[in-house]
């Protein structure tokens, strides 16, 4: 079994379900998943989107999940709950409904074509690693460096708790 760290992202209704709506939905499927176990959901936070143009704020969150799953088999069901909830893909870090990234898999690297892990930008993003110091203070990347100093490298990004 490998243990898993996801992030969660929505800053855009689905056929009326607000972002919250969407978290929760996301978190419903991934725990009916016959091959994850979810272990634990952070608590949520309200972030300013990063992406292009003037989009909604985001609500974010991480879970820690336990699966029997290939990183790659965990990819795929985790794009299928995104497109069950209407993600479309059109602009890079254009608003979306619904985004499951994987943020680490075990103390694994990997560069492959469709995966990266730990995720290439979670150092530098307060909206993922806040919600990670809530699931578990003393997450290590496989590099060594703790959550906790790269997220007081963040201070001034301006996140707020739900
Ligand atoms: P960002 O990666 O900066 O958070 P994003 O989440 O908006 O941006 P997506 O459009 O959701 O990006 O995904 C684009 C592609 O990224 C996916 O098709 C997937 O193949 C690839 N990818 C690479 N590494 C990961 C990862 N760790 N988790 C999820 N997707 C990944
Ligand atoms: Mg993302
Ligand atoms: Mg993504």
């Amino acid at each position: 079994m490998a243990e898993v760290y996801i992030g969660l992202g929505s800053n855009l209704e689905d056929r009326g379900d607000s972002p919250e709506t969407q978290l929760d939905r996301a978190i419903e499927s991934i725990s009916q998943h016959p091959a994850i176990s979810l272990i634990a959901v952070s608590s949520r936070y309200q972030t300013k989107a990063i992406g292009p143009g003037n989009q909604p704020d985001y609500i974010n969150a991480a879970a820690r999940l336990s699966t029997a799953l290939s990183p790659l088999d965990l990819l795929d069901a985790l794009q299928q709950i995104e497109h069950q909830q209407g993600r479309v893909r059109t602009i890079r870090w254009g608003a979306r409904t619904l985004d499951l990234d994987i943020l680490l898999y075990n103390n694994q690297v990997i560069d492959s074509e469709r995966l990266n892990v730990p995720h290439p930008r979670m150092h530098e993003r307060a909206f993922v690693l806040a919600p990670l110091r809530d699931l578990d203070a003393s997450i290590e990347l496989p590099s060594g460096e703790s959550i906790l100093n790269l997220l007081a490298n963040c201070s001034d990004q301006g996140i707020v708790k739900l």
